[in-house]
């Protein structure tokens, strides 16, 4: 299917080459694909004759952004945790909840006794309303099984969903260095041998994640335990990511670098000795502020990031304790409130930068000859008025691989 989409107000291009701001900007923008890959995109009066006679798409006055990229989410998991945001409302801690049975283990425990068509039911619900509102590529991670066999069923659902309408690309992630599960309380030994030795080559053998995450923090685990389940990880071709220096510095963002992360994420607490090894080494800094809203920590100055070199991505972190939404465009706006990165850089860091943090940068995150035709039509006079004017969805078109969605 070839096609142009015509009067376009303004589209953000957000080319893999620039600069942090450089948002690419065409006003009055023609943009033509063919088969789900973009041909051509630049000014409407510069159309070239061949694309002219192609059927056309009225963008009726929209802007146009790439369609957006949630960089880091837990997508998969069986229950809530409203009471527990109520009681944290009230003034409990993570810590006191944690000890009363709630916290991670509780979803953990739903999520075992959940099946795996239950949990790809839900997560496709979700899926699809993160489409409606611009999503068009995401990264899944497990987490909440912490068996080998609940961290696999989580893991295949990702692939089903991969495979299931509106086929979104997805990227799986192995998290089963979330925590430590209860039944290896006394023998951490014992669970890292298992993730190591079990775990971690049933994901390759399946081909199920191309991602290996650990979540590097007091009660989660240390730096030299990351280094372990890393060196198994890379041993089986799966890539590091971080949750890194959330509640603390742990030396995290060096981790990341050291270790040759894709990306470091959170980062709350991180040094500015650990932001320049990471820049270093490439890593993509993901921030996500609704966890930073309900942990209540001081949010990251991102413009550390920028003064270091390191590219910003910003994600939702969706999940049920500290981040319990999939609104990406609203984590953007308070990235800007709460990181200090301007509009043009939080679009960036959805787009470009996120594709980035997954290694699909030759693919997705811009709007450019080549890469697959995943655009949002916004109501939205810029990209200022859009991330400033927080609204239900100012999402009127979703585009996802050169097909209209909604
Ligand atoms: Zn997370």
């Amino acid at each position: 299917m070839s096609r142009v989409l015509t009067n376009i107000r303004w589209l953000a291009t957000c080319p893999a080459a620039g600069g942090p701001d450089d948002l690419g900007l065409i006003t009055d923008a023609a943009l033509a694909w063919r088969g789900g890959r973009i041909e051509w995109v630049g000014p409407a009066a510069e159309l070239p004759a061949e694309y002219r006679s192609w059927p056309t798409e009225d963008a009726g006055g929209a802007g146009v952004i790439p369609g957006l990229i949630d960089c880091h989410t837990h997508l998969a998991f069986a229950g809530w945790r409203a009471d527990e945001f109520a009681e944290r409302c009230r003034g409990a801690t993570y810590g006191e909840i944690a000890a009363r049975g709630g916290g991670i283990l509780r979803t953990v425990a739903a999520t075992r006794a959940a099946s795996e068509d239950e949990l790809f039911a839900r997560s496709l619900g979700f899926l699809r309303e993160m489409a409606a509102l611009g999503v068009t590529a995401l990264e899944c991670k497990s987490g909440y099984g912490l068996t080998v066999e609940d961290e696999l069923k989580l893991l295949r659902v990702y692939r089903r969903l991969a495979d299931a309408p509106p086929h979104l690309p997805l990227t799986a992630t192995l998290l089963g260095a979330h925590v430590v599960p209860p039944e290896f309380r006394n023998d951490r030994e014992g669970y890292l041998r298992l993730l190591c030795e079990d775990l971690i080559p049933r994901v390759e053998a399946e081909s199920l994640a191309a991602f290996c995450d650990v979540f590097v923090e007091e009660g989660a685990f240390t730096p030299d335990e990351a280094r372990r389940v890393f060196a198994a990880a890379e041993g089986h071709s799966l890539i590091p990511k971080l949750h890194a220096d959330q509640l603390s510095d742990t030396g995290g963002a060096a981790l990341a670098a050291e270790v040759g992360a894709v990306s470091a994420d959170h980062l709350e607490f991180a040094s500015d000795a650990g932001l320049s090894a990471m820049a270093e080494a490439g890593t993509v800094a993901v921030l996500l502020p609704f966890a930073t809203l309900t942990t209540h920590v001081p949010p990251l100055d991102a413009r550390r990031c920028l003064r270091a070199c390191v590219r910003v991505a910003v994600a939702t972190d969706f999940n049920p304790g500290s981040a319990p939404s999939y609104h990406l465009p609203f984590a953007l706006s308070l990235a800007c409130s709460l990181n200090r990165l301007t509009p043009a850089q939080a679009l960036r860091g959805a787009t470009i930068n996120a594709a980035r943090a997954l290694h699909w940068d030759t693919l997705l995150g811009s709007l450019q000859p080549g890469k697959r035709a995943d655009f949002v039509l916004l109501d939205a006079e810029s990209v200022d008025h859009w991330l400033y004017h927080i609204r239900p969805n100012a999402a009127v078109g979703v585009f996802i691989g050169g097909e209209r969605f909604r």
